[in-house]
């Protein structure tokens, strides 16, 4: 784990080596798994240190700070992908400004986000939020609802401006490896019965900081890790 006099630079290598190890130990490819660097709360000039070392995926959890930061650093070459909750209200900026959403979890959301993407910019692409463990903190479909969850994709799938691509899951914290794993397989199991009628899901967005590793054994493909590349966060006030 991060401490504060541990540099950036230190830390996102070391999040490296913890991805490469645990591809090689579920015998994948290695870069099979792409990290997003999750930058919230993060000023501007640390997601530019993490990019010097050739980070290009950053997640954004509120809106406000998305649009700061693209602002901010529009000379980079940056992927955004907004992980937050995202209230209808605050599309657009989703919308006009990041590449993917991690967090879809209604139709009318996704119809919004279809409107007000500009149509010069490539499709936004989107993965569905699945409640894995039931958690009434938590958004997202529940993993038993198909129907709910097929009815969702069938939506997505219809709008030009968005690109059905994954599930998305933040399971309840575990300790060990063993129970973060029984979790998250959850979702590559939903993933395997979607495909058939749903072939352009290939991403499942699942990992953070401390269950990292069972998630890339679990098939994950997309990483999010926050506080072991910039440090523990201040509780949000
Ligand atoms: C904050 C956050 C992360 C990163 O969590 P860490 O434990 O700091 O790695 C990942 N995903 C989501 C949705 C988050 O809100």
């Amino acid at each position: 784990m991060n401490s504060a006099d541990t540099s950036i630079e230190t830390s996102l290598s070391l999040v490296r080596q913890r991805i490469r190890k645990a591809e090689r130990e579920a015998l994948r490819e290695p870069h099979d798994v792409t990290l997003i660097a999750v930058s919230k709360t993060r000023p501007a000039a640390d997601l530019a240190r993490a990019y010097a070392t050739g980070q290009r995926q950053f997640g954004e959890n509120y809106v406000n700070e998305l649009s700061d930061k693209v602002a901010a650093l529009q000379d980079l070459d940056i992927e955004w992908h907004f992980i937050g909750a995202l209230q209808s209200n605050k599309s657009r900026a989703v919308a006009e400004q990041a590449h993917w959403l991690h967090t879809l979890d209604r139709a009318k959301l996704a119809q919004r986000l279809h409107d007000q993407r500009p149509s010069e910019m490539a499709p936004l692409h989107v993965c569905i939020q699945i409640n894995l463990d039931a958690q009434p903190s938590k958004a997202g479909l529940a993993p038993d609802d198909l129907d709910g969850i097929a009815a969702l994709a069938r939506s997505i799938a219809d709008l030009s401006r968005l690109r059905l691509r994954g599930l998305m899951a933040i399971p309840a914290p575990q300790t060990n490896t063993a129970a973060q794993g029984t979790s998250l397989r959850r979702l590559k199991a939903l993933q395997h019965t979607l495909l058939p009628e749903f072939p352009s899901l290939d991403t499942l967005s699942m990992g953070m900081s401390d269950d990292l590793e069972a998630a890339v054994l679990e098939g994950s493909t997309m990483v999010r890790i926050g506080s072991a590349i910039f440090g523990r966060r201040a509780p949000k006030t």
